[in-house]
């Protein structure tokens, strides 16, 4: 039976980084992964693009974290966003920043971003075992942890690294056994949720859009007097109801409020933030007296993307047919009103495989926030999802992962 320094379950972003920083500091580090390969997760991450970090200041970054993201201040101290860049860039990774200070590979491929973590991993002779789940954890009298592997391998070690990830996107390898395994060594799990999440919506006419994108609008969404307003961006109809980036970005709030809303969750969808009712009356007034002779439908097609056109006529209830001349005054402030408050109702999140984050995971008060060790068993510690912090999108996902990554990996490669 073999024995090894430091036993690290689960080779997305945090655990590489974890088996790098310990093979750096010259411990006999294995790495253990379910999946064949390394990062899968990774390789989707930004549409496969694979956003690392952001470039915002340490103050700011973490309030783009939900409630326990100063837990991630030591964490950041040791590894930010600058110094993240400068590992990458040491192995001749190039990046560039993008809207909102999202950093990105230049060649826009995640893979370029794995294959530098395996160069690092090689470098440090990091051993890795492929292709088999690690399916019991004990932990011996003389305080070390005994892994059993699916196969019925046992192995060994002092120290013990938990980063399984969280629960979405189960393809990936992150099906959240890890929680398991942490609450079977003593931790409390705080209850685990979808975050960044799409979300269903209860009008039926919602589906004859699946695939429509609405660029440039503004969302808002309304539960009795709680109100979340998004900046300007981009959203997705699907087949089940609404998704894309403005829609992730707030997300999780709805996800509370489904949790223990009375009121109904309402979407309301400005479709023309730049202009305020009395420009966009001004507005319809110059295009449909201009086009006076065209039927209503056929004038809006200048102001709407085409698939939207059918529903928006439905729902405002004028004739399709009606000429654009023959709009009434009070029938045109309708057509404004819908123009800015176009609205869905949200019945519930999509499930939480189809989340890009998991909200919940161990406790983070269980773990002491300077080493990421357990604060209830020697030698034990966690990095990545598989704690309670979650993020928007942003790059601030990974840069929680690639950070307590580092320091647990010192911590415990610095454990005698
Ligand atoms: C579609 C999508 C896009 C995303 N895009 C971004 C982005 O651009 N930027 C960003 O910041 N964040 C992004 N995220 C979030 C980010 O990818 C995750 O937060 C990050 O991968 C978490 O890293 P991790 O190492 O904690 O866990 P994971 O990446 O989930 O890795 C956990 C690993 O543990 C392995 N494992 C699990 N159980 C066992 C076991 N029993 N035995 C052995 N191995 C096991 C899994 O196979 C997996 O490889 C995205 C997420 C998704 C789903």
């Amino acid at each position: 039976m073999k024995k090894y320094d430091i036993i690290i379950v689960g080779a997305g972003p945090s655990g590489m980084m974890a088996a790098i920083r310990a093979g750096q500091l010259k411990k006999e580090v294995l790495l253990i992964e379910k999946n064949n390969k390394l990062g899968q997760k990774l390789l989707i991450s930004g549409k496969g693009r694979c956003n690392i970090t952001n470039i915002q200041e340490p103050d700011k970054f973490i309030y783009n974290f939900s409630s326990t993201g100063l837990f991630l201040r030591s964490a950041f101290a040791k590894l930010f966003n600058t110094e993240l860049i400068k590992f990458f860039e040491a192995k001749g990774l190039q990046v560039k920043i993008e809207r909102g200070g999202r950093v990105f590979p230049s060649d826009d491929r995640a893979n370029s971003v794995l294959k530098v973590l395996k160069l690092y991993l090689q470098e440090n002779k990091v051993k890795i075992i492929y292709n088999n789940p690690v399916v019991d954890i004990k932990v011996g009298k003389n305080s070390e942890f005994s892994v059993e592997l699916k196969n019925r391998e046992i192995v060994k070690s002092k120290s013990l690294i938990l980063a399984t990830g969280g629960l979405s996107y189960p393809l990936t390898g992150s099906t959240g056994e890890g929680f398991g395994f942490a609450k079977n060594l003593g931790h409390k799990i705080v209850d685990l949720s979808a975050g960044l999440v799409p979300l269903e919506v209860k009008e039926r006419w919602a589906k004859e859009l699946q695939g429509l994108s609405l660029k440039n609008i503004r969302i808002k969404f309304i539960c009795g007097k709680k109100t979340i307003t998004s900046e300007i961006g981009e959203m997705l109809f699907t087949h089940f109801g609404v998704s894309g980036p403005l829609i992730l970005e707030l997300s999780s709030n709805v996800v509370d409020w489904l949790k223990a809303a009375k009121d109904p969750i309402k979407l309301i969808i400005d479709l023309k933030p730049g202009l305020d009712e009395k420009q966009l009356d001004r507005r319809l007034i110059r295009d449909f007296g201009n086009q006076g002779s065209k039927i209503y439908k056929n004038v809006l097609a200048e102001i709407l993307p085409g698939k939207l056109i059918d529903v928006f006529v439905e729902i405002s209830g004028i004739s399709q047919n009606k000429k654009a001349n023959q709009i009434t005054q009070e029938e045109r402030r309708k057509i404004v009103r819908l123009l800015k408050d176009f609205s869905l109702t949200i019945t519930k999140p999509r499930p939480i495989e189809e989340a890009i984050v998991t909200r919940g995971g161990v406790l983070t008060k269980e773990i002491d926030p300077r080493t990421m060790q357990s604060r209830l068993l020697k030698g034990l510690y966690f990095c990545g999802e598989i704690i309670d912090v979650d993020a928007v999108s942003g790059g601030y996902n990974l840069q929680a992962a690639f950070s307590t990554g580092f320091l647990a990996g010192e911590s415990a490669g610095k454990e005698d």
